[in-house]
């Protein structure tokens, strides 16, 4: 699935969507470089599970856990992390496989520790087209 956004509020809306439809256990990866929409992104989905609590990037911690909304929400930001015993130390598992919904920015860098299955969001500009548009992919993979 890829859709097209020309604003934030935009982005933010598609975000709460997949919010809105999380199920427990879901998990989200986040691709794109710095300033392309991925904290926007993760507030809509924050919004769309209903969590008031302001969302930021985990930018001091790896996680952020947001449980004031329908299902907990862990905020991950892995972008400064060493390996992925550092993973390990702060047990992801119980996030990754919690009842919970996962979004992980960065996820490239733990790439061998993903679950058999996630959905993975990819932001894109394309400055031809302007400053604000941002193309954004969805899709589902299956590890082997
Ligand atoms: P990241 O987390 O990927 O580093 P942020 O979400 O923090 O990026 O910042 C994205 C920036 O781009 C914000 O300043 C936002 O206002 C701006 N922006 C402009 N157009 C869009 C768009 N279509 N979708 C998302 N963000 C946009
Ligand atoms: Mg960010």
């Amino acid at each position: 699935m890829q859709i097209e956004t020309f604003s934030p509020e935009e982005t933010f809306a598609l975000g709460q969507r997949i919010g809105q439809e999380a199920r427990p256990g879901d998990v989200f990866t986040m691709v794109g470089d710095l300033g392309v929409g991925k904290t926007v992104f993760t507030q809509g989905v924050a919004a769309g599970l209903g969590i008031t609590e302001p969302v930021s990037s985990p930018t001091f911690t790896i996680v952020q856990v947001y449980e004031d909304g329908r299902l907990p929400f862990y905020h991950f930001d892995v972008y400064r992390i060493g390996d992925v015993e550092e993973m390990e130390e702060i047990g992801y598992e119980d996030y990754f496989y919690g009842g919970g919904v996962t979004m992980i920015e960065w996820a490239n860098l733990i790439e061998e520790i993903l679950p058999e299955s996630y959905r993975q969001i990819t932001i894109e500009k394309d400055l031809e087209k302007g400053f604000d548009y941002r193309i954004i992919t969805i899709e589902e993979v299956h590890r082997q």
